[in-house]
């Protein structure tokens, strides 16, 4: 029997989980999902510890010390602050919000794999625009696709898997061409890892235009991958509508208090974030000297563009204990631990060697 159901469901491809580090009986490392490799704080696990006492009792909904905490360091009123289960929720309240049948949502491509299931899940149409040759966001195409169906614009910045930057100025040039009832989503899930000089800070972009929506996530930089915890910032009536679309209870007590404590202990979590962005220039260093052009990224990760070679490097990079992100066109792989980066940086010398 097949029950009834929405039939755009049969032909979406589910997200797919970044595939675990390989089992070998040498190290091995796994660089698949962007994930921060230093363990948790301290702090952080205490609180968290303490708290598993009372998870008999749903968690306080409006999570009102995380938002204080969150409105003070962006320096925004606490009705501009709206919390998800990870960003993604966030991207998905907005997608929900915005978009259902009929209706279009812009983005990069390739880009986050979440967004054609959020979008497909919210019974709306993706506009996917290809990337430029150099891998960046074409936004003057992104523009030109917006039509009077579009409901949402994404920009992810850094872009995921590419890492690379959207410009403050070509932000702006692309935010003044894009009616002003169409919110526009700046996904800065990386935005702590970004040094570029040059990039928004789509914080400041919200305070001007109340159409635009920053998600951000305690997910990479602050290593709380597995606690499911971010945020959005957007002007006070967009932020009602994205509040309207989220799942109740979808944040644990566990997760806001886990987050408090690291905003608490931001000047360490920092530290740690300026070490992987110094393993970074590392790598795109060592990598470049190999032969190797990558795209400057912006990201805790790099993206390997191997075009057709992709299989071939992927089975090498496996044969030295790292598991990559692979897609068709190339592999992006995280940031890991100084031993990691090591191992990869010697994995992509075979990769040439043998190529
Ligand atoms: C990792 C990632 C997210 C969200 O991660 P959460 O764990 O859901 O906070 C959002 N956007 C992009 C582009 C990402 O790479």
């Amino acid at each position: 029997m097949t029950v009834r159901h929405r039939r755009e469901l049969d032909t979406l491809p589910g997200y797919v989980q970044g595939k675990p580090a390989p089992v070998r009986d040498i190290p091995t490392y796994k660089l698949s999902s962007n994930e921060n490799p230093y363990p948790p704080l301290p702090s952080v696990v205490d609180r968290i510890a303490e708290l598993a006492q009372g998870i008999n009792r749903y968690p306080t909904m409006n999570a009102p010390v995380l938002v204080e905490a969150l409105a003070t360091r962006h320096g925004v009123d606490t009705s501009q602050i709206v919390l998800g289960a990870g960003s993604v929720e966030v991207v998905s309240q907005a997608i929900h919000a915005m978009a259902g049948p009929g209706d279009e949502v812009v983005y990069a491509w390739r880009s986050f794999e979440a967004y054609p299931v959020l979008v497909t899940g919210a019974g709306a149409t993706s506009v996917p625009v290809p990337l430029t040759a150099d891998l960046r966001h074409d936004l003057p195409a992104m523009a030109a696709a917006v039509t009077d169906r579009t409901r949402l614009v994404i920009v992810c910045n850094p872009n995921n898997p590419t890492g690379t930057v959207t410009s403050r100025e070509a932000l702006e040039t692309f935010l003044d061409a894009v009616p002003d009832d169409v919110v526009v989503v700046l996904d800065e899930a990386y935005r702590e890892f970004d040094s570029d000089p040059d990039s928004p800070d789509g914080i400041t972009v919200v305070a001007r235009r109340p159409n635009v929506v920053v998600s951000r996530t305690f997910s990479k930089a602050y290593g709380l991958a597995g606690m499911r915890i971010g945020y959005g910032v957007a002007s006070p009536e967009v932020a009602d509508l994205l509040r309207k679309m989220a799942i109740p209870f979808a944040v644990s007590d566990l997760a806001q208090y886990a987050a408090v404590a690291s905003l608490a202990a931001l000047d360490e979590l920092t530290d740690r974030v300026r070490v992987l962005v110094a393993e970074r220039a590392r790598i795109q260093d060592e990598l470049g000297a190999q032969g190797w052009t990558l795209p400057r990224s912006q990201g805790n990760f790099v993206w390997l563009p191997a075009a057709d070679d992709t299989q071939r490097t992927a089975a090498v990079l496996d044969r030295f204990g790292i598991s990559g992100r692979v897609f068709p066109e190339g592999i992006r792989v995280s940031l890991g631990d100084r031993q990691a980066n090591d191992t990869f940086i010697e994995a992509c010398a075979a990769v040439i060697a043998e190529g």
